[in-house]
C-alpha cells in the first residue's frame, strides 16, 4: 500500500472519529485531527473528560457511521458562512483567521462537517479496519500556557491483516519494552541523582562484558590495536577538532588549574593526538586504533529514553589511519568484519546505505565523488545491495550505514564507516611515504554496535528478554531435588566456573518445581538438574528453557555442548 493511501485513509478515519464523538457527545468541541506516521488523532474539548469506556463507544458508534456509508464530499465555503457554522467553537474560528484568503475547505458526510484541505476516501463504507489505541492530554496548539485538550489516538489500515499485525507487534512492543524487561531481570536502572546516565547491575554489566568480548576478539583477529584516552581534555583540542564550534551545546565543561576543559563527547580527537606523537612511516599503514573510552553527551531530557538515549555511554570504536589507496581495501575488511561481529545476533536482515554529501559541507566535490564512489565500490565488489541516502553524509566525508531488523520488524541503525579527510589537515597529520616525503593520511571513523548500551538495550527487545546461551549473564542454574544433592552440586558448580561458564546454585530448598519456575522466569537458557541418581553415577541431567530434558551427561558432555553454543 503507498504511504501517501494509507494517510488518506487515516484522514479519513480522523473525521469518522469526530463525527462519531459529534453524535455522542454534541457538546465536545473539536479542534484538530491530523494523520500521523502510525495513524490518526483528534484534540477534543470535552465537556467532561473522556473515559476509557468512551473510548469503545466511540469506536462502535465509527463502525455505524462506516456501515451507514455516506459518501465524503468536499466544498470550498466562505470564511463569514464558516463563522458562522462555527460561531460556538473558538478554536475553529482561530483556525479559519489563520487560513490564508477568502474561503475555507469543509469537509461533509451525511450531516456532519469539518474544516479541511481535502484528501478523501470516497465514503464513510471504504474505512474499515481501525481502531481507538488511546486518550491522552495535550494542549491547544502543542502550547502549554492554552487551553488543556484531550487526544483520542487510532490508526487505520486497508486490510485486516495489517490490522492484526499491527496490533500484535504493538503488544509485543510494550510487552518487552527493554526498560521494563532491565527492571524484571536487575539488570540495570536510573537514578534522579544522575539523570540520563545508566547503572548497570551485576548482570546486565556481565552482558555489556559479553558484548565488549565479543568485538573485541573480532577486531583483534582484524589486526586492531586498543588505546585508552582520558575522559577530559582541554578546550584547545575541541577547538581544534571543529567540536568547539559545532557540538558545544552537547558537551559537559569543567576547570583543572583555571584551565577550561571539556568531557569528551567523542573519541576521535584523543587518537589523534596519538598518531601525532611520533613521525609515522606509511609501513605502518593501515593504523588500526580502537578505543571504547567512556563517552558523555549533552541530550535533553526530554528525548532520554531507557538505553535507546543517554547521556553517557561507550562506543566500538575505532579509527584507521591509512594512505588514500588503502581507502577501499579498508571499507572491505570492515564490511566483512561487521558481518561476523553481527551474525551471531541472528538479525537476517541488514539494510546498507550509502550517505552523500550534505548541504553544509566541507571539501571539493571532486574529493566527495571519488570517495563516495569508493564506497559504493566496495559493497559492490562484495556483492552487497544499497541505497542511497542523498545529502546524509556527515560534514567532513560520506559514510555507508548500517540498519538492522530485529524480530518485531524494526529496523535500527547500527554501524557506520565514515571516509574523513578534513581531520587530516586540522591535526596536520601526515607520514612519510616510500619516495620519503611527508603526505596527509585518511581517517576512517568506524562503529558496528554503535553505543554499547543501546545495542543493549535492541538485543533485550529483539529477544524478548530470552537472550542466548552465549549473551545470558547466567547460563546454567544447578538445581538440587533434596538439600542431600548440595555437596554435589557445589564441586558441579565450581568445575562449570573453572571452565568460565557463567553459572549460579539455586540454594533454595524449594520443591524442584519451584525452582524450575524461578530459573524460567529468569529467563536462564539451561538448569542442571541434581538428584540421588545423578550424585550416584557421577552425572548431571541437562534441561532446557522449553522443558526439553537430557539425561546421564557427564560434565565432559556438558562443557563440550556450552562450547558450541558460544559465538
Ligand atoms: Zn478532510
Ligand atoms: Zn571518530
Amino acid at each position: 500500500m503507498k504511504e501517501k493511501d494509507l494517510s488518506v485513509l487515516r484522514h479519513s478515519a480522523a473525521h469518522l472519529l469526530a463525527h462519531a464523538v459529534k453524535e455522542l457527545l454534541p457538546e465536545t468541541l473539536l479542534t484538530i485531527g491530523p494523520a500521523t506516521k502510525d495513524g490518526f488523532f483528534y484534540d477534543c474539548l470535552p465537556e467532561k473528560n473522556f473515559k476509557d469506556e468512551d473510548l469503545v463507544r466511540i469506536e462502535e458508534r465509527m463502525h455505524e457511521i462506516s456501515a451507514r456509508n455516506l459518501p465524503l464530499t468536499h466544498e470550498q465555503i466562505s470564511k463569514d458562512v464558516a463563522r458562522e457554522l462555527y460561531r460556538n467553537n473558538k478554536f475553529k474560528l482561530e483556525l479559519i483567521n489563520d487560513i490564508p484568503g477568502d474561503t475555507v475547505g469543509l469537509a461533509r458526510q451525511g450531516d456532519f462537517y469539518d474544516l479541511c484541505r481535502g484528501g478523501h476516501v470516497e465514503s464513510t463504507g471504504d474505512i474499515k479496519y481501525f481502531k481507538l489505541l488511546h486518550i491522552s492530554g495535550s494542549y491547544w496548539r502543542a502550547d502549554k500556557e492554552n487551553t488543556p485538550l484531550q487526544r483520542i489516538t487510532g490508526t487505520a489500515f486497508f486490510t485486516q491483516q495489517d490490522m492484526d499485525d499491527y496490533v500484535q507487534r504493538r503488544e509485543d512492543a510494550l510487552k518487552y519494552d527493554h526498560r521494563r524487561l532491565g527492571k524484571e531481570l536487575d539488570l540495570f536502572s536510573f537514578h534522579d541523582e544522575g539523570v540520563g546516565f545508566p547503572f548497570f547491575h551485576p548482570h546486565g554489566k556481565t552482558v555489556l562484558n559479553v558484548l565488549t568480548q565479543h568485538v573485541r576478539k573480532h577486531m583483534k583477529r582484524g589486526g586492531y590495536q586498543e588505546v585508552s584516552t582520558p575522559i577530559m581534555l582541554s578546550d584547545s583540542l575541541w577547538e581544534r577538532s571543529g567540536h568547539d564550534k559545532h557540538y558545544r551545546d552537547n558537551m559537559y565543561f569543567s576547570e583543572i588549574d583555571d584551565r577550561s576543559y571539556a568531557i569528551k563527547p567523542m573519541n576521535c580527537p584523543a587518537g589523534m593526538l596519538i598518531y601525532k606523537e611520533r613521525p609515522r612511516s606509511y609501513r605502518e599503514l593501515p593504523l588500526r586504533l580502537s578505543d571504547f573510552g567512556v563517552l558523555h553527551r549533552h541530550e535533553l531530557s526530554g528525548v532520554l529514553s531507557g538505553l535507546f538515549r543517554v547521556r553517557s555511554f561507550t562506543q566500538d570504536d575505532a579509527h584507521i589511519f591509512c594512505t588514500k589507496d588503502q581507502i577501499e581495501d579498508e571499507v572491505k575488511k570492515f564490511i566483512l568484519l561487521y558481518d561476523k561481529v553481527i551474525k551471531p545476533f541472528g538479525f537476517t536482515n541488514i539494510i546498507i546505505g550509502v550517505s552523500t554529501k550534505p548541504a553544509k559541507a566541507m571539501g571539493n566535490d571532486d574529493l566527495w565523488d571519488s570517495a563516495t564512489r569508493t564506497l559504493e565500490d566496495a559493497l559492490t565488489s562484495l556483492g552487497k545491495a544499497y541505497t542511497i541516502y542523498p545529502g546524509e553524509g556527515a560534514f567532513y566525508g560520506p559514510k555507508i550505514e548500517f540498519g538492522i531488523e530485529d524480530s518485531l520488524k524494526r529496523v535500527w541503525q547500527c554501524g557506520t564507516i565514515q571516509i574523513d579527510s578534513c581531520n587530516p589537515e586540522n591535526f596536520d597529520l601526515t607520514y612519510i611515504n616510500s619516495q620519503g616525503t611527508k603526505e596527509r593520511p585518511v581517517i576512517l571513523h568506524r562503529a558496528i554496535y554503535g553505543s554499547f548500551e543501546r545495542f543493549f538495550g535492541i538485543l533485550l527487545e529483539h529477544y524478548k528478554g530470552k537472550l542466548p546461551f552465549w549473551l545470558a549473564p547466567v547460563q546454567i542454574r544447578v538445581l538440587t531435588i533434596t538439600d542431600e544433592q548440595k555437596e554435589y552440586a557445589n564441586m558441579v558448580v565450581n568445575q562449570l566456573l573453572d571452565n568460565d561458564i557463567r553459572v549460579e546454585l539455586d540454594i533454595s530448598s524449594d520443591p524442584i518445581s519451584g525452582q524450575i519456575k524461578r530459573a524460567q522466569l529468569d529467563y536462564i537458557p539451561w538448569m542442571i538438574v541434581l538428584g540421588k541418581k545423578e550424585v550416584e553415577n557421577n552425572t548431571v541431567t541437562l534441561r532446557y528453557a522449553d522443558g526439553k530434558q537430557e539425561f546421564g551427561l557427564t560434565l565432559a558432555q556438558i562443557l563440550e555442548k556450552a562450547r558450541n553454543e558460544q559465538s
